[in-house]
């Protein structure tokens, strides 16, 4: 594990500033910005107070009565250029979120690819009035107007990509915004309201960085109307208890513990590097990894093994090294959350097969862990671990898979895996989930809602279903003939 190369590409790990009413902005205070692969400090930025908040938020309510009358095909071709101002800039943004989030430079591009073509998708639903009814005696007519000022609020799994899909559901919908990413993470979000102050109208987008508090403050500021928040399950009910006082909207993207479920007849040699990268990706750090695997007992001992093989094959390391596949732990609090739930696991007596050994030295890093033969009343099997570190679990019995997998107040996602795709689905019907996928893992379209069921969220993002979460509802009614 080598140090981060000496030489960041000139200017890009300073000047960062806020984004309030089209103009680069500082703060009362600033934000340290820690490098997890070294642990150390490597740039700094300014953090908004109570007053750049209030007018950041002026600024979106002012802009939102021009915002809210454009077309949204105006609005679809403008969020098209900043994609393209994305792609254009993907290198730079990719370095600078492996420097900031721990991630592969890979799986850097690709977020930021991602976040480009999921956006352009989202700019491509019609959103259009339904007519009700249409009779001799009245129409009437279901339309759709924008909400208002939207409060982002993102975690630092995958700044870029949480950001993009709130950001161009607001914007295409006709709504402005103010986005604050993770005290962790600012950086990259920084950067894109330095290429959203291109393309769009002072004061449509506003970007903030800052703590927690700014968090609050914003699911508090009377001048906001929505909150589109992705982060904790915790943090998910301070922010709905907080919006409920002035009744904003709220979409709420949760976190998971996610099980998949593999059935009797797989090869388990076959379906293991999927499993392993459903699980492992990120380092674990994804909201919808595979937490739990719940393995049928006649391929149990085999698919550990090669789940087992997999991780001692992978290779850890510095995001910006050429062949690393799984970086840092994102920060110094979730590393220590992690080893303490290893501590926890290895003191519970399961039988660790992969990892556990966690390495000495500079930066958050965390092998690959593969856990056999754990309690199901555990923190790693309880808990969402959010970390490279996976319990393997034995069933005998379908049933009962099914039911332990349910056993959580968690439901984001999940997957049943088969060489019989019918029998899995049936399974996979069964999951209290907002996404169950059959024989993958971890796949998101703009044309496909996602979100939580039970404590994992309220709402869905992408989709019709998603976009309409940034539109209040209008029914006008018109009684035909003449008075
Ligand atoms: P977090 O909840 O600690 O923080 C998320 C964001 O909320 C940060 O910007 C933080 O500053 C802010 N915040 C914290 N407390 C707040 C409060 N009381 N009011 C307003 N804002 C507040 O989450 P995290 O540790 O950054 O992210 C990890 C979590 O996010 C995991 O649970 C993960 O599963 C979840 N997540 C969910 C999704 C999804 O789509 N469902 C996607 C990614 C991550």
């Amino acid at each position: 594990m080598s140090a981060h190369p000496a030489h960041h590409p000139p200017g890009l790990v300073s000047d960062f500033r806020l984004l309030i009413d089209g103009e680069a902005a500082t703060g009362p205070s600033t934000l340290d910005v820690i490098n997890p692969a070294t642990g150390q400090m490597f740039a700094r930025c300014p953090a908004a107070g109570r007053q750049e908040l209030d007018r950041a938020v002026s600024a979106a309510r002012r802009a939102f009565r021009g915002w809210r009358d454009t077309s949204y095909a105006d609005r679809a071709a403008r969020i098209g250029r900043f994609c393209e101002s994305m792609r254009d800039q993907q290198d730079e943004l990719a370095y600078l979120l492996t420097l900031e989030q721990g991630k592969p430079l890979k799986q850097a591009k690709d977020e930021i690819a991602r976040a480009a073509s999921q956006s352009e998708g989202l700019t491509r639903i019609p959103i259009q009035p339904q007519v009700l009814e249409d009779s001799d005696e009245r129409r009437i007519e279901l339309q759709f107007f924008p909400l208002g000022v939207t409060g982002i609020i993102t975690p630092w799994n995958a700044p870029i990509n949480l950001a993009a899909g709130p950001l161009t559901s607001a914007l295409y919908t006709g709504n402005t915004v103010v986005l604050k990413p993770s005290p962790y993470t600012p950086l990259c979000t920084l950067k894109l309201g330095e290429l959203a102050r291109e393309h769009f109208p002072a004061g449509v987008v506003n970007v903030l960085a800052g703590g927690d508090d700014l968090g609050r403050w914003i699911t508090e500021h009377s001048g906001i109307d929505k909150i589109a928040f992705t982060g904790s399950v915790e943090a998910g009910k301070a922010v709905m208890a907080s919006a409920a006082k002035t009744l904003k909207r709220v979409t709420l993207e949760l976190g998971g513990n996610d099980a998949a479920i593999v059935l009797d007849d797989v090869d388990p040699r076959a379906i293991a590097p999927k499993l392993f990268f459903a699980s492992f990706v990120n380092s674990g750090q994804v909201c919808m990894a595979i937490k739990r695997t719940y393995a049928h007992e006649r391929v149990y001992a085999a698919l550990c093994e090669a789940l087992a093989a997999e991780a001692r094959k992978a290779k850890v390391g510095n995001g910006l090294e050429p062949d690393t596949q799984l970086g840092p732990i994102q920060n110094r609090e979730q590393y220590d959350r992690l080893v303490g739930i290893l501590d926890d696991t290895k003191r519970s007596g399961a039988r660790i097969l992969a990892g556990g050994e966690v390495p000495r030295g500079e930066g958050y890093f965390f092998p690959p862990t593969i856990v056999a033969d754990i309690d199901e009343d555990s923190r790693l099997v309880r808990e969402e671990q959010f970390g490279p570190i996976i319990p393997v679990l034995k069933f005998s019995d379908d049933e009962d898979a099914l039911r332990r997998a349910n056993d959580t107040r968690y439901g984001l996602s999940g997957s049943v895996w088969s060489r019989d795709p019918e029998r899995a689905a049936a399974l996979a019907s069964r999951l209290e989930v907002g996404t169950a996928w059959v024989n993958h893992h971890r796949a998101t379209s703009a044309l496909v809602p996602f979100g939580g069921a039970k404590e994992s969220g309220i709402g869905r993002v992408y989709s019709e279903m998603g976009l309409k979460a940034y539109l209040e509802p209008r029914v006008v009614s018109v009684l035909k003939g003449t008075l």
